[in-house]
């Protein structure tokens, strides 16, 4: 007997019939002897429904409010999917992220599992009950206000309560059949990894894969607990993802995949003086407001003792950062901020790209191919990304794939989920 946590993307329960589909799926891991604890998303687009909604009350929702809001989704789904299991006979049991005890800190929107007190699922699993757990959210002990962990959640859920509970995989269900080279609504044949590593897995997380938020990749790797993302529709075998880079090295490809990632706007720091200190200063006025930098660059100004600062952000936080930084302005003595929303970024990773000679070229020469300029390029051991216009992301992406011959010879299927 195994004790298993599964993860339901949204998608996967977009109706009451995929509703009772999961259940039975559920009940099927149940009757084989498992304990089972299950975190479902919010049905379909709910989230964003019920964003578009708050934005028809208030351009301003305050961030409590929103996040009473938006936890509401992942207590309908939950609910529901316990009556499906009690309708099939199996004893189960719903839980709001604070009734099973997910501790966060107090960051409306974007909160952080801090602790799992997980007492009273264990009491219904002694029960004999599936519990299903409401994910994307908890509960800051403090103001004893619900909170919400951000975008991609319910992940984060999951593998907190995998890891507390010792449990023996965290299985994570969604509309496609396991990690794959690319996102396969750009490339069709796109192809399904067998396994991958947690490094290899967060760069992609982090580069814009929406199949598993990074946060939660990170999470599994320091508490060790094996990730198995399967398709919630067939019984394709799924990725496995576990262990480090250098246990894969033997039959390692060069390349695992294509990453890419729309939501990222360009801010340029323009004339910032070019003495110790000024950095330092605006990192810390972004850092103030919670603000989480990707790429950055400092490059060499045209004008003497002035130096250019770019970075990127994510395009929800885009606006916060200029307002900061212009706010600041003299006391920085910059000379203007510049912003940049119709930007993506694209990424190729790969483990086996260490110590590679080539691959940047065959990068460039992929991109170059097909008219496409590159802003802004960085890398780290296992990942090439560059900055691109918005438009040319697709186009991106399929020259990569294509050029690192990462497809495979079927086309991959995308059961559901509008990929928004
Ligand atoms: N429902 C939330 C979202 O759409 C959380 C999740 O699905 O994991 O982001
Ligand atoms: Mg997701």
């Amino acid at each position: 007997m195994a004790l298993v946590v599964q993860k339901y993307g949204g998608s996967s329960v977009d109706s009451t019939d995929r509703i009772r589909a999961v259940a039975r799926r559920v009940a099927d891991t149940r009757r084989a002897g498992h304990e089972v604890v299950v975190v479902v998303s919010a049905m379909g687009d709910t989230t964003d429904d019920l964003l578009e909604l708050a934005g028809r009350v208030t351009a301003e929702p305050l961030a409590r409010e929103l996040d009473m809001l938006l936890s509401s989704g992942e207590r309908v789904s939950n609910s529901l999917l316990a009556m499906a299991l009690e309708d099939l006979g199996l004893r189960a049991c719903s839980l709001s992220g604070e009734q099973a005890g997910m501790i966060t800190t107090g960051a409306h929107g974007r909160a952080r599992i801090t602790e799992v007190r997980p007492r009273r699922v264990r009491e219904e699993l002694a029960r004999g009950a599936v519990v299903l757990v409401a994910g994307f959210q908890g509960v800051h002990l403090p103001t004893g206000d619900v909170t919400t962990l951000g975008r991609g959640g319910s992940d984060a859920t999951a593998v907190a309560l995998a890891a507390a509970l010792k449990a023996d995989v965290c299985e994570i269900y969604t509309d496609v059949d396991g990690v794959l080279t690319a996102d396969p609504r750009i490339v069709p044949n796109a192809r399904r990894l067998d396994r991958l590593s947690y490094e290899e897995m967060l760069e992609l997380a982090a580069s814009g894969a929406k199949v598993l938020m990074s946060r939660c990749v990170e999470y599994a790797r320091r508490n060790g607990v094996p990730l198995h993302v399967r398709s919630a529709y067939g019984g394709e075998p799924g990725t496995t993802v576990f262990g480090s880079v250098e246990e894969q090295t033997v039959e390692q490809a060069l390349i695992t995949g294509v990453a890419h990632d729309r939501s990222v706007a360009k801010v340029v720091v323009a004339g910032l003086p070019d003495r110790p200190g000024f950095a330092s200063a605006v990192f810390r006025v972004l850092a103030d407001q919670q603000i989480e930098l990707d790429v950055v660059v400092q490059n060499v100004c045209t004008q003497p003792g002035r130096t250019d600062l770019t970075f990127t952000v994510s395009e929800q936080d885009g606006p916060a950062a200029v307002a900061a930084l212009l706010a600041r302005r003299g006391e920085l003595s910059l000379r203007d901020v510049l912003y940049e929303e119709h930007v993506g970024k694209v990424s190729l990773v790969g483990a086996g790209m260490r110590a590679q000679p080539g691959v940047a070229a065959t990068f460039c020469e992929a991109l170059s191919s097909v008219g496409i300029n590159i802003e802004i390029m960085c890398t780290s051991e296992i990942r090439i990304s560059v900055l691109c216009k918005d438009f040319q992301v697709s186009d991106a992406v399929r020259a990569l794939h294509d050029a690192f011959q990462l497809g495979g010879s079927e086309q991959a299927v995308v059961y559901a989920g509008s990929g928004r």
